[in-house]
């Protein structure tokens, strides 16, 4: 046992770190974690947990009409946001309760305060000083919001948008990210009218430019109204309402302006030079594949270093930096690449593995696509198409990834990703049998290709 008071102390109390204390602890180390905003960070608080929440409130609306297709009728359901906000919240203490809970039940000390660094084995928590000899700095990130926009402080952020006391008329979201696209679709099925202003020609830069293209398609026929290729230069107040000048010089009025123009890793006020922790240049901790900084005692996981800004890679992060610290046998094995993930837009998407531009440019690919109707929506008379691409390395036949555009896409994309984070071929694909009568029967049912590398055929 160390002279030190802990033998890892946590910093934030988000997915990473309480995953991380929870299991050092559970391998008989003494951890102490401070948190000094809410447990269970930004997944739980102000992120993937209330969000999904109020995805799924805007989705009642749509299958009520949808419903008349299969003979229901009646009057059309009215939404209250206050009773979703409530239940919401409610939700949330319990999970902030669970976590508490979960953290002192497995012997972890916890400290409701700020944590910052006095020297390199030394924090201040809360005007206590604490020692250990590893730290774990798991403190995540916060909305940015450019600073060059005039009247910036007249609009909100995503933490915000939680809470706000009344749903607006007219919102407008500033940013084409996962958490522009998923707040418009909220939006615009809870009853509002949406704009959203990107910089570039479509949404979701980095995603497969098929999805891309067919989720500006769907976000318009729900009528949310997309403003491609511009920025806001400046927010005005009118009486209660806001007028956006957009770099073209179009002036847009609005209720709401909503920044989701990112988010940066939240190293303030951590006094981290007092420990010798250096930041990259965008501002993030920089860490090893094994998340170690540059001081071999301190380490960092999740949010905080920027890669991939995952709830369940920082799970994995904070896991496996336990076992390797504290654990006897070996670390359970993560795989990070490839790592599936969804956005819950309108339409969703969901993704594993490169895009198809960024697999054709490693090596030669073949490409296999479905585009079809599903029957829901047949019957609903809304022929909203749904999209499945699998890639293909043409030397192993292997697949080495997904992408898809519809309904029910994120729960459809795990089984998907086990199977090539497995190695399987598309022949393995082609040998399973399906799901019958299901969407995700056409993974399995991709007979023909639609292409080889970077060759378009309009098959679809
Ligand atoms: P966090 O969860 O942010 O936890 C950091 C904690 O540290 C915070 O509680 C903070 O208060 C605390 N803290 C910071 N500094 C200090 C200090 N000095 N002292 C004490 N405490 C401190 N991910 C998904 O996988 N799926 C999704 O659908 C998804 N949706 C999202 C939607 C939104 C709107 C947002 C904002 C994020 C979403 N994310 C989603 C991302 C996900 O929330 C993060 O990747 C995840 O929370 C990162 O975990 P973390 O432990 O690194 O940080």
């Amino acid at each position: 046992m160390s002279d030190y008071d802990f033998d890892l102390f946590v910093i934030g109390g988000g997915s990473g770190g309480v995953r991380c204390a929870r299991i050092a602890a559970g391998h008989g180390a003494r951890v102490g974690i401070a948190e000094d905003t809410y447990w269970g960070g930004t997944c739980v608080n102000v992120g993937c947990v209330p969000k999904k929440i109020m995805v799924q409130a805007s989705e009642y609306g749509q299958l009520s009409r949808d419903s008349h297709g299969f003979g229901w009728s009646g009057p059309a359901p009215q939404h209250d946001w206050s009773v979703l906000i409530a239940h919401k919240t409610e939700e949330i203490d319990r999970l902030n309760g669970v976590y508490r809970r979960m953290l002192g039940d497995s012997g972890v000390k916890l400290f409701d305060a700020h944590a910052s660094f006095v020297d390199a084995h030394t924090l201040d928590v809360g005007g206590t000083r604490v020692t250990a000899e590893r730290i774990v700095i798991a403190t995540g990130g916060v909305p940015a919001v450019d600073a060059d926009v005039e009247g910036a402080e007249l609009g909100i952020v995503s933490d915000a948008a939680f809470y706000l006391p009344a749903l607006p008329q007219r919102i407008l979201m500033v940013g084409g990210g996962y958490i522009g696209v998923e707040f418009a679709g909220i939006f615009a099925g809870l009853g509002a009218s949406v704009d959203v202003v990107y910089r570039a020609e479509l949404p979701l830069r980095g995603f497969d430019q098929d999805l891309r293209e067919r989720l500006a398609t769907g976000m318009e026929e729900t009528g949310v109204r997309l403003h491609p290729g511009e920025t806001v230069t400046k927010v005005e107040a009118v009486g209660d309402a806001r007028r956006v000048t957009l770099s073209s010089g179009k002036q847009i009025e609005t209720d709401l302006v909503f920044f989701a123009t990112g988010r940066v890793p939240r190293t303030d006020k951590l006094g981290l030079e007092r420990a010798g922790v250096v930041l990259d240049r965008w501002g993030s901790i920089m860490v090893d594949a094994e998340n170690q900084t540059n001081q071999p005692h301190v380490f960092a996981i999740g949010d905080v270093c920027n890669k991939l800004n995952l709830t369940p890679v920082a799970l994995a992060e904070g896991h496996h930096l336990a076992d390797r610290l504290f654990g006897r046998g070996k670390p359970r094995d993560w795989s990070f690449d490839p790592v599936a993930t969804a956005v819950f837009s309108n339409p969703g998407l969901a993704t594993v593995g490169p895009t198809e531009a960024e697999a054709a440019a490693r090596a030669p690919v073949d490409i296999y696509t479905s585009s079809f109707t599903p029957m829901r929506l047949v019957m609903a008379k809304r022929p909203r198409k749904t999209f499945m691409k699998l890639i293909v390395d043409q030397a192993s036949q292997r697949v080495i990834g997904a992408h898809m555009l519809g309904d029910d896409v994120a729960e459809m994309m795990q089984g998907i990703a086990v199977a090539i984070t497995a190695g399987a071929t598309k022949q393995d694909f082609d040998r399973t049998i399906g799901i019958h009568p299901t969407g995700a029967e056409e993974f399995v049912t991709m007979r023909s290709r639609t292409r080889v590398s970077g060759e378009r055929i309009a098959a679809e």
